[in-house]
């Protein structure tokens, strides 16, 4: 689903965020992204999400399939991005909720734009709002939500559009130790549904205690190399 060839990012003349990164990320896995601050957890991501493209000049290549439609950083152009982009999730360690709508016009808010039937964006809406155990707080503006309850609704925010992959950047980085655990529940819950989901955490409780696959980014190079 996911495939890098030989990823490198440099963002400034020398400073290389990613070099020479190799990996495969397939359709319903869960992978953890770990590493210090500044390892190139984010530009990793940014790179799937595509919001950033591998160098030009031997940056390498990246890949995404999501269902039918294949995203190649060579060859698609910065205008078919926005289609592959409603078909993904994700989500970030500051929520980045829109302060003046409530909970359920924050997660409406994509399909609106779209211009889905107001019938369809209220099962969808409500669906979502329900796996991330949120309902009840529908009506609430987003200030008046703990931490762990907005991080709830950006991930129904991320999964209204039932995304083939849900992208989360140090999701539980914001919130105590409980609310961490319960988010985390959610992800494994969304994962166990179908989505593949890859998240960046500096968090050990989630992967030393876990089956599932880490990559391990030190000074922008991947620690466990593939051989693809
Ligand atoms: P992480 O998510 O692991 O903390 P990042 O991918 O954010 O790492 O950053 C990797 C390196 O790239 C860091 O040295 C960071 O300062 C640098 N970097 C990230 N984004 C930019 C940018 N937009 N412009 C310049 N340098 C950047």
């Amino acid at each position: 689903m996911i495939h890098f060839s030989h990823v490198t990012k440099t963002y400034e003349e020398s400073w290389k965020a990613l070099r020479d990164v190799t990996l495969r990320i397939r359709k319903g896995e869960f992978v953890f992204l770990t590493g210090h601050s500044g390892a190139g957890k984010s530009t990793l991501l940014k790179m799937i999400y595509m919001d950033e493209r591998p160098d030009n000049v031997r940056g390498g290549q990246v890949m995404v399939r999501l269902g039918d439609s294949v995203y190649d950083s060579k060859t698609s152009p910065d205008n078919s991005i926005q289609g592959f982009r409603r078909k993904m999730g994700v989500v970030f360690q500051d929520f980045k909720l829109l302060p003046d709508r409530n909970v359920f016009e924050n997660v409406a808010f994509a399909l609106r734009i779209v211009g889905k039937k107001p019938k369809e964006i209220n099962a969808a809406v409500f669906e979502a709002l329900a796996l991330v155990g949120i309902s009840q707080k529908r009506f609430a503006m987003p200030y008046t939500l703990s931490g762990g309850e907005q991080q709830r609704v950006a991930i129904a925010r991320a999964m209204v559009h039932n995304p083939y992959l849900l992208i989360a950047d140090e999701p539980t980085g914001n919130l105590d130790p409980k609310n961490a655990e319960e988010v985390f529940a959610i992800f494994k819950e969304i994962n166990a549904r179908g989505t593949t989901v890859v998240m960046a955490t500096h968090n050990p409780d989630f992967y030393l205690n876990s089956p599932f696959r880490r990559l391990e980014l030190k000074q922008g190079e991947l620690l466990n190399k593939e051989i693809l």
